[in-house]
C-alpha cells in the first residue's frame, strides 16, 4: 500500500483495506480471511471477468481455508447490465445463504454487487479486474431504476484488491474509459477551487491531496497505459481506487467529480450510448466532458475578470423566476425537468450572495487565474491524452447532434446544485459569449468541426 493509499484508507469510512500491487490475487484470501473471520465467501463474476481472476482468487480463498459457496456467475456475453432487476436477483440469491460476496469484475459487476450487499446489510470484497471507472472504493452504487441511471445509496467494499497485472490487461476501451474519469479530476479540481474561493463551498485540503497530488504522474504516459504497460497502469489504478477513497473520506463525490461530470451525467440521464454495444462507459463521456470544461476554462482564463463590473453583473442576473422559464425551454424531459429545476433552484444566489462572490471573483482574479492556470492541463493536451488510449475526443464519435453538443454546456450546469466554472461564468454573466467564442472562427471547437453528414 503506499502512504498515500494508506493515509486514504485511514480516513474512509466504509473501507478497511486496500491490497493494491502486481500480482496480488493471492492474498485475497489471506485478507477476507484476517478481515471478515468465520465468514463462508461466494465468488460473484460474469464469464469474461471469471477468466481474468476468478480461479486464482478462488484458489486463494481456499488456501487461506475460507469457506465457499457455489459462485455466481453471470453470462458474459452480452455483458451484464446495471439494471435494478439485476440488483435484486443476486440478492434474492444471497439471501438465504450465509455468505459475503467477494466481487470480482468491474465497474457494473461492481455495482450490482455492492448495492446486493448493501440492501442485506452485508459487507463484500471487490476484486478489481479494470482500471474502468473510480468507484471501486465509492460509495454509492449507479443503476437504472424506472427508466433512468440513478445513485443509491449503500456501503463501499470492506475491501478491495487491485493487481496491477490485471488490470494493465484489461481491454483498451475500459482502459480509455478509467483515464477519462481520472483526467476530469483536474478541471474538477479547478471546480472546487472555485468555489471555495467564492464562498460556496470548502475545500478539504487532506482529501484534496489524496485525488490532486498524483494525478499528473498518472497520466503521464497515455502510450504506456494503451499498451498495457505494467509500470504504466500503476498510476491510473491507485489514482481511481483513491478518488475513490477521497469520496468516502468527504462523504460526497465533490472530490472527484466537477462540471465535466456533469456534461456525462447528463447524457447519461437522457440514455445516450445505452444501447450501443457495449453500451457507452461513464468514463468515456467524462473525457469529452473534460475536454469541454478544459476549453471553456481556457476561455474564461483569456478574460480580465480582474476588470468585471460587479454592480452591472448583479443587476442583469436573471431573477429565479425568469431562470426557470429558460430551464423549461431547454429540452429536458418530463422526468428530468423537476430534478433541474429544483437543483437549480437551489444553488441560486441571493442578490447579497451574488454581490459577494461576484467581488471576490473580480478582486481575487490575478492570484485565482494563476492557481487555475496552474491546475489545469491545456485543453489540446487532455485530448491527446485521451485520443492516445481510445478514448472518445469528439461528439460525433457518440452520436451528439453540434446542436445537443453545445447545449450541454448549459444544461449540464442546470441538473446539479453542485457550484462549478458554469455557475461561476454564468453569475458573472459571461457564460453565453464564453460558450460562443469557443465555436466561433478560431474557437476551440470551431477548429475541431462535425464531418460532413
Ligand atoms: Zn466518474
Amino acid at each position: 500500500m503506499t502512504a498515500l493509499i494508506e493515509r486514504a484508507v485511514e480516513r474512509a469510512t466504509d473501507t478497511r483495506a486496500i491490497v493494491a500491487g502486481a500480482d496480488v490475487l493471492s492474498r485475497v484470501g489471506p485478507l477476507v480471511a484476517e478481515l471478515l473471520p468465520g465468514r463462508t465467501a461466494i465468488v460473484v463474476a460474469d464469464e469474461t471477468t471469471w477468466a481474468v481472476a476468478g480461479e486464482a482468487t478462488t484458489a486463494s480463498l481456499a488456501a487461506a481455508g475460507v469457506a465457499l459457496a457455489e459462485p455466481y456467475v453471470l453470462p458474459g456475453t452480452p455483458p451484464p447490465y446495471a439494471g435494478y432487476e439485476a440488483v435484486e436477483a443476486l440478492r434474492d440469491h444471497l439471501a438465504p445463504l450465509d455468505v459475503v460476496v467477494v466481487l470480482v469484475g468491474a465497474g457494473t459487476l461492481n455495482d450490482i454487487a455492492k448495492l446486493a450487499s448493501g440492501e442485506l446489510e452485508r459487507p463484500y470484497v471487490c476484486v478489481a479486474t479494470a482500471p474502468s471507472m473510480d468507484g471501486y472504493a465509492a460509495f454509492g452504487a449507479s443503476i437504472a431504476k424506472d427508466g433512468y441511471k440513478q445513485t443509491m445509496t449503500c456501503p463501499a467494499p470492506i475491501a478491495v484488491v487491485a493487481d496491477h497485472r490485471v488490470l494493465a490487461a484489461a481491454p483498451g476501451r475500459m482502459t480509455a474509459s478509467g483515464v477519462g474519469d481520472l483526467v476530469e479530476k483536474l478541471p474538477g479540481g479547478a471546480d472546487w477551487i472555485l468555489a471555495e474561493a467564492l464562498g460556496a463551498e470548502p475545500l478539504d485540503a487532506d482529501v484534496w491531496a489524496l485525488v490532486q497530488e498524483p494525478l499528473r504522474a498518472a497520466l503521464a504516459d497515455p502510450e504506456g497505459i494503451r499498451d498495457g504497460d505494467v509500470a504504466a497502469t500503476v498510476g491510473l489504478a491507485d489514482g481511481l481506487v483513491l478518488s475513490g477513497l477521497a469520496m468516502q473520506a468527504h462523504q460526497s463525490s465533490r472530490p472527484a467529480s466537477g462540471a465535466g461530470h456533469q456534461c456525462s451525467h447528463l447524457w447519461e440521464m437522457e440514455g445516450l450510448g445505452v444501447h450501443d454495444d457495449p453500451p457507452l462507459s461513464h468514463g468515456l463521456k467524462v473525457g469529452l466532458g473534460t475536454i469541454m470544461l478544459t476549453a471553456l476554462y481556457e476561455e474564461a482564463l483569456r478574460r480580465d475578470l480582474g476588470a468585471l463590473d460587479v454592480d452591472a453583473a448583479v443587476d442583469a442576473f436573471p431573477e429565479w423566476a425568469a431562470i426557470a422559464r429558460s430551464i423549461r425551454r431547454e429540452g429536458f424531459s418530463e422526468q428530468l425537468l423537476p430534478a433541474a429545476l429544483a437543483q437549480s433552484e437551489a444553488k441560486h444566489p441571493s442578490p447579497e450572495t451574488l454581490l459577494a462572490r461576484l467581488t471576490i471573483l473580480r478582486d481575487a482574479w490575478p492570484t485565482l487565474s494563476e492557481r487555475l492556470r496552474a491546475q489545469l492541463l491545456p485543453a489540446d493536451e487532455v485530448e491527446r491524452i485521451l485520443a492516445t488510449v481510445g478514448a472518445v475526443t469528439h461528439p460525433s464519435q457518440i452520436g451528439l447532434s453540434p446542436e445537443a453538443f453545445r447545449a450541454t454546456y448549459t444544461r449540464a450546469m442546470r441538473i446539479r446544485s453542485r457550484y462549478t466554472l458554469l455557475d461561476v461564468l454564468h453569475e458573472a454573466g459571461v457564460l453565453d459569449e464564453c460558450i460562443d467564442a469557443l465555436f466561433a472562427p478560431g474557437g476551440f471547437w470551431a477548429e475541431r468541426p462535425f464531418p460532413a453528414a
